[in-house]
Order: structure tokens, then C-alpha cells, then sequence
């Protein structure tokens, strides 16, 4: 078994490592644009900020991008070229400031773009990414993350930092990779002493007292078993607009759809992918013009059953970070929160169903 080292840096030296990094890889981190912020490639390591709750989208646009091009087929000479998996570019990427509820929204990633049905294109701009992770020592605004347990991290991540006192940061060590990084620039780092740890002890204790549990998941799906028909469904169902920004901003909402696109010269076509979201009224339209869900709030309903229930059957565990930005996105004032709270009040004293889970 390898034992990592923990080292400490000085906050104003993580800049100095990214300056470095910034010759080696493609950088990405927290840029505040106007009242949000965002994932964004930056040259500069001023421009990135650390001090930030949550932004507006998650990471898995690096990953796998809202729309992209798969291929190109030329009519005339009939053949493909700009195949997707040849043009992704080789240069490594870093991303920097990840917190615990996006880096477990890029570990359920995994488990659906990887194993059954791998994704070629995803798979490879994985292994090219070293991750830097962010703790969060107190809750941003709509986040629900210790409510579903992924304010923790033990795996998905190259190096971690924890603010501890002094303006440093405790470095875990999660891979090779993240030695890598530290070779970039040893005079940074320094070895982790036991005041360090102490001081590192405290800020996840600061942590667990500051970020609230909003709901328990223990016993989240016998209430959903349970919960098939309430009314809530139908009262939600009538202020949603199935505008899809929910799924959207969502780090775990994997849907895309594959579409070709011919050029109006007839020369090329185009084929491309982009996130569908099952909240559109054609995800579910099948020939002869007929609907699985035509009701919007059948589209909801399925939306909190497959990330909340399906997925437990499908991979094991619940679809959901608790990040909270669906929250933030709807402009219904649907909380997925208040939904699922809700839910457990109407049912948890209810005894399970029948051949219920
Ligand atoms: S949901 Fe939790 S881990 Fe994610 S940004 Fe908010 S506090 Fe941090
Ligand atoms: S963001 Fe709100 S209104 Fe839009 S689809 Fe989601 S729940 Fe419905």
C-alpha cells in the first residue's frame, strides 16, 4: 500500500503552482462573471477565485460539453473526417477548486460513462484531468450536501486542500498525479507537521458544525415507494415549465441526444451531441406521435424518481450532490430540498409497502 505524504501551502503560493502548472496543462477554476461564477480556462492565476459557494454550472460541461461535434461525413467524397475522439486535444488539463459535492457529481459520472456502456470521448478527457479540490468549511446558500453525504471526498480527487489557520491549506494527497503537481514546484510545499494536523482536525470539525443535515437518506427510498401518488407531484407539476435549466445545471444528469445536421449545400453533414434533459416534452415521443410523459408533471415526478430511486437501483446510490444549484436555476421556485423534505414528513411514519424497498 502507498501512504501518501500531507503536505501545508500557503494560500498566495497556490497561485505560484498554477503559474507553473499554466506551462504544462490547460487550466480551469472559479471566475466570477458579473453576480456568479462559473468554470472557466484561465491564463492568469489572478483572474481564478477560491472564495466562491457554488457556481452556476457544474464541471461536467468540461467533461462532456452541452454540444460537440462527433463527425463530419463529406457527400462528395464519402468519408468521414473530424472524428471526435482523434480531435480532442492532447494537452493535459488541471482543474483547480473543486468542491467535495462536484468532485462526487464526477465519481457517479464515472460510473455511467465508464463500465457498460463506456464513453469514449468522456473516458479520455478523465484521464488527461488532474483535479485540485476545494473543502468547504461552511455551507453555501442552497447546497444540501451533508444531507446526502457528499460533502466528503475520499477518492476523485490529485491533491485536497483544507483552509486551516495562518492562510494555508492542508494538501491531502489523492494520486500520483497530485505528486506530479508537487514536483512542479517542491519549494511550495511543506511537510504536514502534527500542529498542522491538529489545525486541520479543527477546520473539519468547524465543518461539521456549520454545514446542516436538511433531510436523512436512510429512509428516502421507502418514502419514494411510498410516495408514487401523493399530491405534491400534480402541485408542483402546474408551476414547472419543464424548462430543463434544472437538469441542465445538474453535475449528475448524464441524458444526451445524437443528432445530424446536413449542411444546406448538401455537401456535409454534421453529426453532433447535445444534453437533452428527460423534461422536454419530445424525450419521451416515440413513433406515431406518442408521448410516455405528456404531462409535465409526469416529467417532474420521473425526474426525482430516476435521480432519487432509479439510480439506487441502477448504480447503487442516489443521482443527487445536494449542490443545489437545480434550486438556484428554477425559475418556478422549485426546491428540490423542500420537495424531498416534504416527502419524508407526508411519509416517513408510514409503514414500507408491500414488496417495497
Ligand atoms: S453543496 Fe456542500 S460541498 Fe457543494 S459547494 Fe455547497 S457546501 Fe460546498
Ligand atoms: S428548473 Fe424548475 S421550472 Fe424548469 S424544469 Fe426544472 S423544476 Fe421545472
Amino acid at each position: 500500500m502507498v501512504i501518501m505524504q500531507n503536505y501545508v501551502i500557503k494560500k498566495e503560493d497556490l497561485n505560484k503552482l498554477v503559474e507553473r502548472a499554466l506551462d504544462d496543462y490547460d487550466v480551469y477554476a472559479p471566475v466570477q462573471k458579473k453576480s456568479i461564477h462559473v468554470y472557466d480556462q484561465i491564463s492568469d492565476p489572478a483572474s481564478m477565485d477560491l472564495n466562491y459557494g457554488q457556481t452556476m454550472t457544474s464541471a461536467k460541461k468540461l467533461f462532456n460539453p452541452p454540444v460537440e461535434n462527433m463527425m463530419t461525413f463529406d457527400f462528395d467524397k464519402k468519408e468521414i473526417k473530424d472524428r471526435l475522439e482523434d480531435t480532442i486535444p492532447e494537452t493535459p488539463s488541471l482543474i483547480v477548486g473543486l468542491h467535495a459535492c462536484d468532485i462526487n457529481g464526477l465519481l457517479f459520472l464515472d460510473r455511467v460513462y465508464g463500465g457498460e456502456y463506456d464513453d469514449l470521448y468522456y473516458q479520455k478527457r478523465r484521464e488527461k484531468t488532474t483535479i485540485i479540490g476545494l473543502n468547504c468549511l461552511e455551507s453555501c446558500e442552497s447546497g444540501f450536501c451533508r444531507s446526502v453525504n457528499t460533502h466528503i471526498v475520499l477518492e476523485g480527487y490529485d491533491l485536497f486542500l483544507t483552509p486551516i489557520e495562518d492562510e494555508r491549506y492542508y494538501v491531502n494527497v489523492g494520486s500520483p498525479k497530485g505528486d506530479r503537481l508537487i514536483t512542479l514546484a517542491p519549494d511550495l510545499f511543506e511537510e504536514a507537521t502534527e500542529d498542522d494536523v491538529d489545525a486541520f482536525r479543527k477546520s473539519l470539525q468547524k465543518k461539521h458544525e456549520s454545514l446542516p443535515v436538511e433531510f436523512h437518506l436512510d429512509n428516502l427510498t421507502e418514502t419514494l415507494d411510498m410516495a408514487w401518488d401523493d399530491p405534491i407531484w400534480e402541485e408542483i407539476g402546474e408551476d414547472c415549465m419543464n424548462c430543463g435549466s434544472c437538469a441542465l445545471v445538474c453535475p449528475t444528469c448524464y441524458c444526451f441526444d445524437v443528432v445530424d445536421e446536413v449542411g444546406l449545400d448538401l455537401k456535409e453533414s454534421t453529426r453532433k451531441r447535445k444534453w437533452d434533459t428527460c423534461l422536454y416534452y419530445d424525450f419521451a415521443l416515440v413513433a406515431g406521435n406518442h408521448n410516455f410523459r405528456e404531462e409535465p408533471e409526469a416529467r417532474l415526478k420521473y425526474r426525482f424518481y430516476h435521480k432519487m430511486r432509479g439510480a439506487v437501483h441502477d448504480q447503487g446510490i442516489i443521482a443527487c450532490t445536494g449542490c443545489g444549484r437545480c434550486i438556484d436555476a428554477c425559475p418556478a421556485g422549485i426546491s428540490f430540498l423542500d420537495v424531498l423534505a416534504q416527502l419524508q414528513k407526508n411519509w416517513a411514519s408510514a409503514p414500507t409497502i408491500e414488496g417495497g424497498n
